[in-house]
């Protein structure tokens, strides 16, 4: 049985500097247009405020607001407008369209203007905008193809429908051709794993491997301050300030490869070998308050972690079940089910009063394997797979406390209780799960 799902492949290419040229002079005009037309329906907004304006909002529609670049165009100072492919220009209205679905949903906040300096630039063309022949891609307003490195191959007879440029902060330009792609479920196994994430140990897993940190911030932290240092010392507006900004964003993106390389790894591998894998919720937000151990937290990339066990759980039929975040993972016996008061970070390892001599992390690896089942019998763990992640994660968000299992915070000294079932009813005694068709 395999799955058709589309996939974005980034490559890295070097373009000429005609080409650069005009890519630079598309990413400003879709800052210009995407900023022209929020300037513009925030402007209404300000003016109709009296009459519930959000309902107003609404009603400017993607159709209504695309005329704007075309009236744009007509003028004398944003005839440059011309000079570049109109379909960017025209993405860029459909991102900020998005952007207020998310501000109406509430999902996100209020769209906020593109800055020259600090958004990330970026261009979208779609079918009509760009030609793909024998493997290369010309995109419009372009005499020549792009010089591709294809540090992979495309899938087999895959046929790009959208393409996005971007460049980097560290001056790199990249492609990224959105494919259709068909995946095969991983190999069939009834293996579980459960995962404790820490600091430092980055995973401790189940079956007591551990996987250590790799710290990519701190191999390159020495360097990184050096480069800052010099950075401070230019003056404003000088190339050799610029020179200097280069080199802190080349430090920065080379760690962010590293990090995003070793997670692709560990969470593919993690995938594959295991059917059921079961995570605690972490609110990494939360953490990141405590000061001294927020630069590591941030190092670890749980976040980014998670997101990737999720869509590759989705992929290739896993399932990913998340346990409530007041479950008390590490203070509870796997033994005997006794739960400690308090276990302050510096304890590794602790003695239960069963007698088990218990090392922190796999013992918390361990129960949170063994609460899996309990979360996902009463389906409120385990997220359907139709769902893209993009949603899951607006939804988490949301309403964090139904994404997760619903296992109560515990006093110490007491029995772990079996939550209740989606259809409301107390579970059954035992491991059995609740016989409610849900
Ligand atoms: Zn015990």
């Amino acid at each position: 049985m395999t799955r058709w799902v589309k996939r974005a492949f980034r490559y890295r290419f070097y373009p000429t500097d005609e080409q650069a040229a005009q890519l630079l002079r598309t990413f400003g005009c879709v800052r210009l247009v995407y900023n022209k037309a929020l300037e513009e329906r925030t402007y209404n907004t300000l003016e109709e405020r009296t009459r519930a304006w959000y309902r107003e909002q609404r009603r400017i529609s993607y159709v209504q607001s695309s005329a704007m670049p075309t009236a744009w165009k007509k003028t004398e100072e944003l005839a440059f407008l011309n000079e570049v492919s109109s379909v960017p220009l025209q993405q860029a209205l459909r991102h900020l369209q998005a952007a207020f679905t998310g501000f109406f949903a509430r999902r996100a906040k209020y769209p906020r203007f593109k800055s020259r300096k600090k958004s990330r630039v970026s261009a979208e063309y779609t079918r009509s905008a760009f030609t793909w022949r024998d493997g290369q891609l010309t995109l419009a307003k372009m005499a020549g193809p792009l010089d591709i490195r294809w540090s992979r191959p495309l899938p087999d007879g895959a046929e790009p429908t959208t393409v996005t440029v971007s460049r980097d902060s560290a001056g790199r330009w990249f492609v990224s051709l959105l494919c259709e792609d068909t995946l095969t479920p991983a190999p069939a196994t009834t293996a579980a794993v459960g995962i404790d994430a820490g600091i430092t140990c980055l995973l401790t897993l189940s079956t007591g491997e551990k996987i250590t940190n790799p710290k990519h911030e701190r191999r390159d932290r020495a360097r990184l301050s050096r480069a800052q240092r010099a950075l401070s010392r230019k003056q404003k507006g000088s190339a050799n300030r610029e020179k200097a900004r280069r080199k802190v964003a080349r430090i920065h993106a080379r760690i962010t490869d590293r990090r995003r390389d070793f997670l692709h790894k560990l969470t593919t591998r993690l995938v594959r070998e295991n059917q059921t894998v079961v995570i605690e919720d972490l609110t990494v937000r939360t953490l990141l308050k405590n000061h001294t151990l927020a630069r590591a937290i941030s190092d670890a990339a749980w976040t980014q972690l998670r997101s990737m066990l999720e869509y590759k759980c989705a992929w290739y039929g896993r399932d990913l079940v998340v346990i409530d975040r007041w479950f008390p993972s590490s203070r509870l016996c796997g033994a005997c089910g006794t739960v400690r008061g308090k276990l302050p970070l510096n304890v590794r390892e602790w003695t239960c009063g069963c007698g088990t001599v218990h090392d922190r992390d796999v013992n918390a690896a361990c129960t949170i394997l063994a609460a899996g089942p309990a979360a996902s019998a009463c389906g409120d763990g385990v997220r359907p797979q139709r769902e893209s992640s993009r949603t899951r994660r607006s939804s988490a968000k949301q309403e964090p406390q139904r994404a997760t299992a619903g296992i109560p915070r515990l006093q110490a000294g007491e029995e772990v209780k079996r939550p209740r079932c989606g259809c409301g009813r107390p579970p059954p005694a035992g491991a059995a799960p609740c016989s409610c068709p849900a």
